[in-house]
Protein backbone atom coordinates (compact mmCIF):
# COMPACT_ATOMS: atom_id res chain seq x y z
CA UNK A 1 0.00 0.00 0.00
CA UNK A 2 1.03 3.35 -1.13
CA UNK A 3 1.23 5.81 2.04
CA UNK A 4 -0.64 9.18 1.68
CA UNK A 5 2.32 11.60 2.09
CA UNK A 6 5.77 11.06 1.39
CA UNK A 7 8.66 13.71 2.91
CA UNK A 8 11.18 14.60 0.77
CA UNK A 9 14.55 15.67 2.37
CA UNK A 10 17.40 16.45 0.70
CA UNK A 11 20.73 16.04 3.22
CA UNK A 12 24.55 17.32 2.72
CA UNK A 13 26.49 17.37 5.65
CA UNK A 14 24.08 17.19 8.23
CA UNK A 15 25.58 14.77 10.97
CA UNK A 16 24.12 16.68 14.16
CA UNK A 17 20.81 17.17 12.67
CA UNK A 18 19.73 13.95 11.81
CA UNK A 19 18.51 12.16 14.95
CA UNK A 20 16.68 15.54 15.88
CA UNK A 21 14.87 15.60 12.57
CA UNK A 22 13.58 11.82 12.96
CA UNK A 23 12.43 12.49 16.13
CA UNK A 24 10.75 16.12 15.65
CA UNK A 25 9.34 14.89 12.04
CA UNK A 26 8.43 11.72 13.94
CA UNK A 27 6.01 13.72 16.12
CA UNK A 28 4.79 16.01 14.17
CA UNK A 29 3.84 13.44 11.48
CA UNK A 30 2.12 10.71 14.15
CA UNK A 31 -0.10 13.83 15.49
CA UNK A 32 -1.63 14.16 11.67
CA UNK A 33 -2.80 10.13 10.98
CA UNK A 34 -1.69 9.68 7.75
CA UNK A 35 0.57 6.86 6.49
CA UNK A 36 3.62 9.02 5.47
CA UNK A 37 6.79 7.82 4.25
CA UNK A 38 10.60 10.25 4.46
CA UNK A 39 12.97 10.04 1.71
CA UNK A 40 15.60 11.39 2.82
CA UNK A 41 18.67 12.21 0.09
CA UNK A 42 21.95 12.08 1.24
CA UNK A 43 23.76 13.87 -1.07
CA UNK A 44 27.44 13.14 -0.58
CA UNK A 45 27.98 13.66 2.80
CA UNK A 46 31.28 13.12 4.34
CA UNK A 47 30.59 13.75 7.79
CA UNK A 48 29.27 10.28 8.73
CA UNK A 49 25.25 11.84 7.83
CA UNK A 50 25.06 8.44 6.51
CA UNK A 51 25.52 6.10 9.13
CA UNK A 52 23.41 7.93 10.94
CA UNK A 53 20.90 7.86 8.37
CA UNK A 54 21.23 4.27 8.10
CA UNK A 55 20.80 3.61 11.89
CA UNK A 56 17.69 5.57 11.52
CA UNK A 57 16.26 3.56 8.54
CA UNK A 58 16.94 0.56 10.52
CA UNK A 59 14.77 1.54 13.46
CA UNK A 60 12.03 3.41 11.48
CA UNK A 61 11.40 1.51 8.00
CA UNK A 62 9.22 4.58 7.06
CA UNK A 63 12.69 6.07 6.63
CA UNK A 64 14.01 5.35 2.93
CA UNK A 65 18.12 6.70 2.30
CA UNK A 66 19.22 7.30 -0.89
CA UNK A 67 22.55 7.88 -1.06
CA UNK A 68 24.12 9.61 -3.66
CA UNK A 69 27.76 8.95 -4.96
CA UNK A 70 29.16 12.77 -4.76
CA UNK A 71 27.49 15.92 -3.88
CA UNK A 72 25.50 16.88 -6.53
CA UNK A 73 23.33 20.04 -5.11
CA UNK A 74 20.11 20.15 -3.59
CA UNK A 75 17.81 20.48 -6.69
CA UNK A 76 19.25 16.80 -8.16
CA UNK A 77 18.33 15.65 -4.22
CA UNK A 78 14.91 16.79 -4.81
CA UNK A 79 14.80 15.28 -7.93
CA UNK A 80 15.87 12.11 -6.52
CA UNK A 81 13.07 12.07 -4.16
CA UNK A 82 10.12 13.60 -6.56
CA UNK A 83 11.18 10.34 -8.80
CA UNK A 84 11.37 8.03 -5.44
CA UNK A 85 7.86 9.14 -3.85
CA UNK A 86 4.97 7.14 -3.68
CA UNK A 87 2.94 8.99 -1.45
CA UNK A 88 -0.55 11.28 -3.19
CA UNK A 89 1.39 14.74 -1.51
CA UNK A 90 4.92 15.31 -1.42
CA UNK A 91 6.57 17.55 1.25
CA UNK A 92 9.61 19.15 1.12
CA UNK A 93 11.73 20.10 3.66
CA UNK A 94 15.40 20.90 4.69
CA UNK A 95 17.27 18.67 6.46
CA UNK A 96 18.75 21.23 9.13
CA UNK A 97 15.65 21.95 11.50
CA UNK A 98 15.34 25.67 10.39
CA UNK A 99 11.94 24.45 8.62
CA UNK A 100 9.01 23.59 11.74
CA UNK A 101 7.73 20.33 10.89
CA UNK A 102 4.61 21.28 13.11
CA UNK A 103 3.93 23.85 9.92
CA UNK A 104 2.79 20.42 8.00
CA UNK A 105 -0.50 20.16 9.46
CA UNK A 106 -1.12 23.68 8.18
CA UNK A 107 0.13 23.11 4.71
CA UNK A 108 -2.09 20.04 3.99
CA UNK A 109 -5.35 21.58 5.58
CA UNK A 110 -4.33 24.52 2.35
CA UNK A 111 -3.81 21.32 0.26
CA UNK A 112 -6.96 20.03 1.09
CA UNK A 113 -8.75 22.59 0.19
CA UNK A 114 -8.12 22.13 -3.55
CA UNK A 115 -4.45 23.77 -4.25
CA UNK A 116 -1.89 22.00 -6.42
CA UNK A 117 1.35 23.84 -4.53
CA UNK A 118 1.04 25.04 -0.82
CA UNK A 119 4.26 27.09 -0.39
CA UNK A 120 5.97 28.05 3.31
CA UNK A 121 6.29 31.41 4.02
CA UNK A 122 8.73 32.06 6.29
CA UNK A 123 7.41 35.45 7.89
CA UNK A 124 9.67 36.30 11.17
CA UNK A 125 13.30 34.92 9.50
CA UNK A 126 16.04 34.39 11.67
CA UNK A 127 18.77 35.17 9.04
CA UNK A 128 20.71 38.53 8.66
CA UNK A 129 19.49 40.68 7.30
CA UNK A 130 22.17 42.13 4.73
CA UNK A 131 23.46 38.83 3.70
CA UNK A 132 19.81 36.91 3.10
CA UNK A 133 17.35 38.85 3.94
CA UNK A 134 17.59 41.49 1.55
CA UNK A 135 19.12 39.66 -1.30
CA UNK A 136 15.61 37.04 -1.02
CA UNK A 137 13.59 39.79 -0.97
CA UNK A 138 15.04 41.55 -4.02
CA UNK A 139 15.11 38.25 -5.66
CA UNK A 140 11.67 36.94 -4.38
CA UNK A 141 9.92 40.12 -6.22
CA UNK A 142 11.85 39.28 -9.29
CA UNK A 143 10.86 36.21 -9.80
CA UNK A 144 7.02 37.38 -9.10
CA UNK A 145 7.37 39.76 -11.66
CA UNK A 146 8.92 38.20 -14.20
CA UNK A 147 6.97 34.78 -13.73
CA UNK A 148 3.26 35.96 -12.84
CA UNK A 149 3.41 33.74 -9.92
CA UNK A 150 3.60 35.92 -6.84
CA UNK A 151 4.99 34.20 -3.66
CA UNK A 152 6.84 35.96 -0.81
CA UNK A 153 9.12 33.09 -0.24
CA UNK A 154 10.56 31.29 -3.23
CA UNK A 155 13.47 29.87 -0.75
CA UNK A 156 11.55 28.63 1.62
CA UNK A 157 11.64 24.52 1.27
CA UNK A 158 8.90 23.45 3.44
CA UNK A 159 6.39 23.31 0.68
CA UNK A 160 3.55 20.68 0.04
CA UNK A 161 2.84 19.50 -4.01
CA UNK A 162 0.71 17.31 -5.39
CA UNK A 163 2.80 14.09 -6.59
CA UNK A 164 1.41 14.31 -10.50
CA UNK A 165 3.42 18.01 -10.59
CA UNK A 166 6.83 16.62 -9.15
CA UNK A 167 6.19 13.58 -11.30
CA UNK A 168 6.31 16.09 -14.33
CA UNK A 169 9.18 18.24 -13.47
CA UNK A 170 12.32 17.89 -15.07
CA UNK A 171 15.07 19.82 -12.72
CA UNK A 172 18.33 21.57 -13.55
CA UNK A 173 20.90 23.17 -11.72
CA UNK A 174 19.65 25.05 -8.85
CA UNK A 175 16.20 25.23 -10.34
CA UNK A 176 14.68 23.93 -7.02
CA UNK A 177 13.81 27.56 -6.18
CA UNK A 178 11.54 27.62 -8.98
CA UNK A 179 9.64 25.14 -8.77
CA UNK A 180 5.81 26.86 -8.63
CA UNK A 181 6.80 28.78 -11.57
CA UNK A 182 8.54 26.44 -13.45
CA UNK A 183 5.02 23.93 -12.51
CA UNK A 184 3.04 27.16 -13.52
CA UNK A 185 3.58 26.35 -17.15
CA UNK A 186 1.07 23.06 -16.66
CA UNK A 187 -1.55 25.69 -14.51
CA UNK A 188 -1.37 24.42 -11.13
CA UNK A 189 -3.01 26.29 -8.80
CA UNK A 190 -0.80 27.96 -5.55
CA UNK A 191 -1.23 29.23 -2.38
CA UNK A 192 1.10 30.14 0.37
CA UNK A 193 0.90 29.35 4.35
CA UNK A 194 2.78 31.60 7.12
CA UNK A 195 5.40 28.98 8.83
CA UNK A 196 8.07 28.87 11.43
CA UNK A 197 11.66 29.77 11.04
CA UNK A 198 14.19 28.98 13.72
CA UNK A 199 18.34 29.74 13.33
CA UNK A 200 20.24 26.95 12.83
CA UNK A 201 21.60 25.20 15.97
CA UNK A 202 24.09 22.95 14.27
CA UNK A 203 26.42 22.88 11.29
CA UNK A 204 26.26 25.38 8.77
CA UNK A 205 24.76 26.97 5.82
CA UNK A 206 25.94 25.65 2.60
CA UNK A 207 25.76 28.77 0.36
CA UNK A 208 27.33 32.30 0.42
CA UNK A 209 26.01 35.54 -1.34
CA UNK A 210 27.46 34.15 -4.74
CA UNK A 211 24.19 32.63 -5.07
CA UNK A 212 21.88 35.71 -6.06
CA UNK A 213 23.90 35.83 -8.91
CA UNK A 214 23.28 32.51 -10.07
CA UNK A 215 19.36 33.13 -9.17
CA UNK A 216 19.31 35.84 -11.41
CA UNK A 217 20.79 34.11 -14.11
CA UNK A 218 17.90 31.27 -13.27
CA UNK A 219 15.42 33.40 -13.52
CA UNK A 220 16.47 34.16 -17.10
CA UNK A 221 16.13 30.76 -17.91
CA UNK A 222 12.91 30.23 -16.33
CA UNK A 223 11.51 33.19 -18.07
CA UNK A 224 12.21 32.28 -21.09
CA UNK A 225 11.00 28.51 -20.89
CA UNK A 226 7.60 29.74 -19.44
CA UNK A 227 7.52 32.24 -22.64
CA UNK A 228 8.83 31.12 -25.22
CA UNK A 229 10.67 27.28 -24.96
CA UNK A 230 7.66 26.21 -27.76
CA UNK A 231 8.20 29.48 -30.63
CA UNK A 232 11.66 30.45 -29.30
CA UNK A 233 11.68 32.02 -32.89
CA UNK A 234 8.64 34.24 -31.80
CA UNK A 235 11.32 36.50 -29.45
CA UNK A 236 14.99 35.84 -31.11
CA UNK A 237 13.26 36.62 -34.44
CA UNK A 238 11.18 39.58 -33.14
CA UNK A 239 14.09 41.53 -31.92
CA UNK A 240 15.30 40.37 -35.21
CA UNK A 241 13.12 42.02 -37.55
CA UNK A 242 13.34 45.15 -35.60
CA UNK A 243 17.27 45.58 -35.67
CA UNK A 244 17.32 44.57 -39.60
CA UNK A 245 14.22 46.43 -40.16
CA UNK A 246 15.96 49.75 -38.46
CA UNK A 247 19.76 48.92 -40.11
CA UNK A 248 16.98 48.78 -43.63
CA UNK A 249 15.37 52.07 -43.29
CA UNK A 250 18.97 53.29 -42.42
CA UNK A 251 20.61 52.19 -44.86
CA UNK A 252 17.63 53.34 -47.42
CA UNK A 253 18.10 56.94 -46.07
CA UNK A 254 21.94 56.76 -47.21
CA UNK A 255 21.40 55.23 -50.48
CA UNK A 256 19.12 58.14 -50.60
CA UNK A 257 21.91 60.33 -49.61
CA UNK A 258 23.92 59.29 -52.00
CA UNK A 259 22.25 58.79 -55.04
CA UNK A 260 19.61 61.59 -54.93
CA UNK A 261 21.51 64.29 -53.24
CA UNK A 262 25.28 62.83 -54.16
CA UNK A 263 26.88 63.42 -50.89
CA UNK A 264 29.77 60.94 -50.03
CA UNK A 265 27.99 58.30 -46.70
CA UNK A 266 31.57 56.74 -46.80
CA UNK A 267 32.59 58.46 -43.51
CA UNK A 268 29.32 58.46 -41.76
CA UNK A 269 28.86 56.45 -38.55
CA UNK A 270 25.28 55.55 -39.73
CA UNK A 271 26.23 53.82 -42.58
CA UNK A 272 28.34 51.61 -39.70
CA UNK A 273 25.31 51.08 -37.59
CA UNK A 274 22.95 50.37 -40.32
CA UNK A 275 24.96 47.38 -41.36
CA UNK A 276 25.69 46.13 -37.69
CA UNK A 277 21.83 46.08 -37.37
CA UNK A 278 21.25 44.13 -40.70
CA UNK A 279 23.96 41.63 -39.30
CA UNK A 280 22.43 41.45 -35.62
CA UNK A 281 18.78 41.13 -37.47
CA UNK A 282 20.07 38.19 -39.69
CA UNK A 283 21.97 36.50 -36.83
CA UNK A 284 18.94 36.71 -34.29
CA UNK A 285 16.67 35.52 -37.06
CA UNK A 286 19.15 32.24 -37.81
CA UNK A 287 19.48 31.91 -34.22
CA UNK A 288 15.69 31.59 -33.65
CA UNK A 289 15.68 29.11 -36.33
CA UNK A 290 18.21 26.85 -34.34
CA UNK A 291 16.16 27.20 -30.91
CA UNK A 292 12.98 25.91 -32.81
CA UNK A 293 14.87 22.82 -33.82
CA UNK A 294 16.28 22.57 -30.75
CA UNK A 295 13.05 23.04 -28.88
CA UNK A 296 11.81 20.23 -31.10
CA UNK A 297 14.48 17.80 -30.30
CA UNK A 298 13.98 18.65 -26.41
CA UNK A 299 10.27 17.85 -26.53
CA UNK A 300 10.61 14.79 -28.18
CA UNK A 301 13.57 13.35 -27.05
CA UNK A 302 11.87 13.00 -23.20
CA UNK A 303 8.06 12.95 -24.44
CA UNK A 304 7.31 16.36 -22.89
CA UNK A 305 4.14 17.38 -23.73
CA UNK A 306 3.35 20.74 -25.26
CA UNK A 307 0.26 20.93 -23.04
CA UNK A 308 -1.42 19.25 -19.84
CA UNK A 309 -5.18 17.97 -19.54
CA UNK A 310 -6.84 18.64 -16.12
CA UNK A 311 -9.72 16.14 -17.19
CA UNK A 312 -11.85 14.70 -19.92
CA UNK A 313 -15.68 14.01 -19.70
CA UNK A 314 -16.45 11.54 -22.63
N1 LIG B 1 21.85 20.58 0.79
C1 LIG B 1 22.05 19.50 -0.05
N2 LIG B 1 23.05 19.56 -0.98
C2 LIG B 1 23.84 20.67 -1.15
C3 LIG B 1 23.59 21.79 -0.31
C4 LIG B 1 22.59 21.71 0.63
O1 LIG B 1 21.37 18.48 0.06
O2 LIG B 1 24.72 20.66 -2.02
C5 LIG B 1 20.79 20.51 1.81
C6 LIG B 1 21.23 20.86 3.22
O3 LIG B 1 21.73 19.73 3.90
C7 LIG B 1 19.95 21.36 3.83
C8 LIG B 1 19.25 22.03 2.67
O4 LIG B 1 19.83 21.48 1.49
O5 LIG B 1 19.15 20.30 4.29
C9 LIG B 1 19.40 23.55 2.70
O6 LIG B 1 20.75 23.91 2.77
P1 LIG B 1 21.28 25.11 3.70
O7 LIG B 1 20.68 24.99 5.05
O8 LIG B 1 22.75 25.11 3.59
O9 LIG B 1 20.68 26.39 2.95
P2 LIG B 1 20.15 27.72 3.66
O10 LIG B 1 19.15 27.31 4.69
O11 LIG B 1 21.34 28.37 4.25
O12 LIG B 1 19.52 28.50 2.55
MG1 LIG C 1 19.34 26.03 6.16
Amino acid sequence: MDPELTIVIPLYNEVENVDPLHAELSAALDGIGRSYEVIVVDDGSRDGSFECLKAVHAADPRWRIIRFRRNFGQTAGFAAGFSAARGAVVITSDADLQNDPRDIPRLLAKMDEGFDIVSGWRVHRKEPFFSRRLPSLLANRMISGATGVVLHDYGCSLKAYRSEVVKTLRLYGELHRFIPAVASWMGVTVAEVPVNDRARRFGQSKYGITRTFKVLLDLITVRFMLGYSTRPLHIFGGLGLISGGLGLLAGLYLTIVKLVLGQNIGNRPLLLLAALLIILGVQMISMGLVAEMVMRTYHEAQNKPIYVIRETLE
